[in-house]
């Protein structure tokens, strides 16, 4: 007998016939012997409309109270799913986060789980109960209601498997798994069978919204087999693991584009030590996240362009920043570019493969799409280029590497 956890995601609850379909696969897990704690998201756009509503009251909303709406979303769907596997003669309870014993940090919207106390769940998988617990949310130390950032209810499944050591952790979605790219953009995307921790949790953090990244980071950092599966079919989905558990290894395992994303530039940065140090200082004060980054050297003048990418929403206040500094420094000016978006190749064989991003680059260029900043790492190439051609980028990339076939895998030199 094995413990399993399954969490299902909003269009898997999103009616009634769907939750209930929810129940019997429960049930049926049951049956075959094993332990379960279930972990469900909100019904179908739940969520997106209590964000909504707020939005009618002020678009300032305190976190404390957000986080207080946006978490009721969930406790609907935990009570309907219990009540169905009551139904079908199944004994489970309905558990919010705090009463599953998730405590996070004081960081509402966006909290990072601390730790979970586990008696109660343990207590209830005993008594041969199944918890049926709200996904995305969590109580501080103090008593506060949090949320973990949209799309967390993942990252409570993975967590709570990890913290019960669960065998398995199956994430229930509305694809069939994960595949090369999103399939709702690009018809040929392949379904991945396995992939790494690493390139799942780079897509994930690229704009693959399949996972919550901080779900793979738990997986990884906990070895967890985590399986993305379909809640409308029994196909066995994609398994995500280690690199050195994989069986095959592609330069390019998956193309994806982060469309929430904004360009900065200050221009005409006077060529001295420290400049950049206080730029990049400044806005992590501000809690700013800075992506790509470049500068470019006017030869003959002795000034620099130092440009980089924030999330959109934080184009604003980084644009303030940048325009202190540009004053106090004496730089020429910025620019802020609110219609930018970055599309990225990941794949873990992608070390071993040389012109892997030149490639990538000649399938922008043929199809007159202008690349504006690029970054790299070990197993992905991101390149900044305008919102308007994202979609029709991640499609020719796609068929530039020929992600509708199985790939050449490749040989680890290790
Ligand atoms: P859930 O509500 O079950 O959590 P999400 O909407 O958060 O589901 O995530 C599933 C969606 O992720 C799919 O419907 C698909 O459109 C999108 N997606 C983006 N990239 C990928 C990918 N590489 N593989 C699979 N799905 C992807
Ligand atoms: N209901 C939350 C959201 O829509 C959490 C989740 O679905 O994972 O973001
Ligand atoms: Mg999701």
């Amino acid at each position: 007998m094995s413990l399993i956890v399954q969490k299902f995601g909003g269009t898997s609850v999103g009616t009634v016939d769907r939750l209930k379909r929810v129940a019997q696969r429960v049930a049926r897990t049951r049956s075959e012997g094993h332990d379960v704690v279930v972990v469900v998201s909100a019904m179908g756009h739940a969520t997106d409309q209590l964000v909504e509503l707020m939005g009618q009251i002020t678009l300032k909303a305190p976190g404390r109270e957000v986080d207080m709406l946006l978490s009721t979303g969930e406790q609907v769907s935990i009570a309907l799913v219990a009540a169905a596997l009551g139904e079908l003669g199944v004994s489970a309870r309905s558990m919010l986060g705090f009463q599953a014993g998730i405590e996070t940090e004081k960081a509402h919207t966006r909290a990072a789980i601390r730790t979970i106390e586990t008696a109660r769940l343990r207590g209830l998988l005993a008594e041969g109960v199944i918890p049926v617990v709200a996904g995305f949310q969590g109580i501080t130390a103090d008593g506060e209601v949090t949320t973990l950032g949209r799309g967390g209810s993942d990252t409570t499944a993975v967590a709570l498997a990890a913290a019960l050591s669960a065998d398995i952790c199956d994430i229930y979605t509305d694809v069939e798994g994960v595949y090369t790219t999103d399939p709702r953009i690009v018809p040929e995307a392949r379904l991945l069978r396995e992939i790494s921790y690493e390139e799942m949790l780079e897509l994930a953090s690229l704009g693959a919204k399949v996972l919550h990244p901080r779900s793979v980071e738990y997986a990884r950092w906990k070895n967890l087999v985590l399986r993305v599966r379909s809640s409308f079919s029994d196909h066995p989905g994609t398994v995500v693991k280690g690199v050195d558990q994989l069986e095959i290894l592609n330069p390019v395992n998956g193309v994806t584009a982060d469309l929430n994303q904004a360009k900065l530039a200050v221009l005409g940065v006077p060529d001295q030590p420290g400049v950049a140090a206080r730029l990049f200082a400044n806005l992590a004060e501000r809690g700013i996240n800075v992506d790509v980054i470049s500068q470019s050297v006017h030869g003959g003048h002795l000034t620099n362009d130092v440009a980089f990418t924030v999330a959109f929403d934080d184009m604003g206040p980084a644009r303030e920043i940048c325009e202190a500094l540009a004053a106090e420094i004496g730089a020429m000016g910025v620019v802020a570019d609110g219609t930018v978006a970055k599309v990225s190749i990941v794949g873990a064989g992608m070390i071993n493969h040389p012109g892997t991003a030149a490639q990538m680059f000649e399938a922008l260029g043929g199809a007159g799409i202008n690349i504006q900043m690029i970054s790299t790492s070990e197993i992905k190439v991101s390149c900044v280029i305008d919102r308007a051609r994202a979609l029709e980028a991640i499609a020719v990339v796609h068929r530039r590497f020929a992600l509708d076939k199985e790939q050449q895998p490749v040989v680890l030199s290790r």
